[in-house]
């Protein structure tokens, strides 16, 4: 391959290398600049003198600013950019430009679940949610037992997932924040892809009980449903029973999930939550980019489209309140950002705590270069709405839907809406969810290449210049109705890499 930069805008006065290896000292590129020292793939080359103090600018935006004066073709490093202050939250525009409707796109569909309650699953899954960890052992070894001994039986479910976590009890359960997880989890109960209602393990004793979780004033009921099955009852005697009741429930539930079949759905029906991890810097030149033009088709054609992560969109709210469809879902947006600065102050950090030893190697240098790459998932449609941490999401179209920026923490808020994950990463991971179908797209095509049973889809041949941020984006609209049909499984789903559920929880633990 020739000697290649990407630069991402026509101000940007620094471009990301594209060559795998890296390039050496006194490279030559054909528009003339010479490399002063080696650059790795990913890492950033002044394309002119930057002087010291001047914006280090990238996506269009200053980054931060230099250290001390860097000359043309030299290698833009973390400790040459100072962190610049955050956007000031009072002073951001209100919808001031929000983007008129594009074109809708008609006639995309899949195949899918119709629930009850209006929602479409993407799997037909058996659910066991627990109401605390101490009961979490006993779920998952009926789960083993129903895997190995009932779901044979009903070849029309796709599987049993034990809903466990750390939540429940040793928690102040009353505090400011302690509605975040509870929240949380009562949506998770009610998940399109469980047909819209879980069984329920609970304890007895602990700080969340049924009643308080999915606020029924009829719970608990042992043999009919929704099927709260309370260990510390009088008329279970044993472990034997307790496994013998959640066994029974097992069986009603699933004579009823068998019944269901996959039915035309129209791609409005699809929740799609969107998130990065391990993200480097061509995250937001391919990976990022082209999930936006992702959305941007999802959207059109009716769906939700979630985007997430406060600590990577914080330090590109400025360009995002501009974009909201109305002066409320702008304040709602900076509602959001105020909650978590105020947050991360309240544990002694800052938005600075967020990129990792792994982002720094891809080249990102700090919290906003990193933020500019990955507000590119959002597309570039109206925020039509703001969903706080855990809340179920009504609205159609792009909405941002508030969680922590962590992946596993992210992927379980946002299921508190979307039947369908799609992951973007540079340094790769091999992320999955139980719940949904998870979609990983790589931002580099060495990483696809070296994790090639892992990664469901290349963006990196964007930056060699193989295809274009359209392709990639109809690539992925087409693999997100495939797999939400059920007839093309991730390699997640195909291996069984199934995270564990982490609630967020910003209360006490007591
Ligand atoms: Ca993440």
């Amino acid at each position: 391959m020739p000697p290649r930069y990407v630069r991402v805008h026509p101000r940007d006065n620094v471009a990301i290398i594209v060559n795998p290896e890296g390039l050496p000292a006194g490279t030559r590129f054909s528009d003339g600049l010479v490399l002063r020292e080696f650059l790795p793939q990913a890492h950033k080359v002044a394309l002119r003198d930057i002087e010291e103090g001047e914006a280090v600018i990238r996506y269009g935006h200053p980054i931060g600013y230099a250290t001390r004066r860097l000359a043309a073709g030299s290698w833009v490093r973390e400790e040459l950019v100072q962190l610049p202050p955050p956007p000031p939250l009072d002073e951001l525009p209100l919808a001031t430009a929000t983007p008129p409707p594009l074109p809708p796109l008609e006639g995309w569909t899949f195949e899918g679940y119709r629930n009850a309650d209006g929602s479409v699953g993407t799997k037909n899954l058996l659910g066991i949610a627990t109401t605390v960890q101490c009961v979490a052992p006993t779920v998952e070894y009926a789960v083993r037992r129903i895997q190995n001994e009932i779901l044979p039986r009903y070849p029309n479910v796709d599987g049993v997932v034990a809903l466990t976590h750390l939540y429940g009890c040793g928690v102040a359960i009353e505090a400011p924040g302690a509605e975040i997880p509870i929240r949380t989890l009562r949506h998770l109960c009610r998940h399109p892809n469980l047909g819209g209602d879980a069984l329920l393990v609970s304890l007895g004793c602990e700080k969340l009980q049924p009643e308080r979780l999915l606020a029924d004033p009829r719970l608990p009921l042992l043999d009919a449903p929704p099927y709260v099955i309370r260990l510390q009852d009088a008329e279970l005697r044993g472990f034997g029973d307790m496994v013998a009741a959640i066994l029974r429930a097992a069986e009603k539930r699933l004579e009823e999930l068998n019944a269901r079949r996959r039915v035309p759905c129209p791609a409005s029906e699809l929740v799609v939550g969107l998130q990065c991890g391990g993200s480097d810097a061509f995250s937001g030149v391919t990976a990022n980019p082209a999930v936006g033009y992702a959305a941007d088709l999802l959207v059109r054609a009716g769906a939700t489209v979630l985007f997430s992560e406060v600590t990577e969109v914080r330090d590109a709210i400025h360009l995002l309140t501009p974009r909201a469809i109305n002066e409320q879902v702008a304040r709602d947006l900076i509602r959001e950002m105020r909650w978590y600065d105020e947050y991360l102050a309240r544990g002694g950090a800052d938005r600075s705590a967020n990129p990792t030893p792994g982002n720094k190697r891809g080249g990102l240098v700090n919290v906003v270069e990193k933020a500019l790459g990955s507000v590119a998932k959002a597309g570039t449609t109206a925020i039509m709405a703001v969903a706080t941490h855990g809340e179920r999401v009504r609205a159609k179209g792009l909405v941002f839907a508030a969680t922590p920026a962590s992946d596993f923490i992210c992927g379980t808020t946002q299921l508190a809406s979307m039947n369908l994950h799609v992951f973007t990463t540079g340094e790769g991971s091999p992320y999955g969810l139980a719940l949904v179908p998870v979609i990983k797209v790589s931002s580099r095509t060495a990483l696809a290449e070296r994790w090639p049973d892992l990664i469901d889809l290349d963006a990196g041949r964007i930056a060699t210049g193989e295809a274009t941020i359209e392709q990639v984006g109809w690539d992925l609209f087409r693999l997100i109705l495939e797999v939400a049909s059920g007839r093309k499984k991730t390699w997640a789903d195909h291996w069984g890499l199934h995270n564990a559920l982490a609630l967020f929880n910003p209360a006490p633990v007591t």
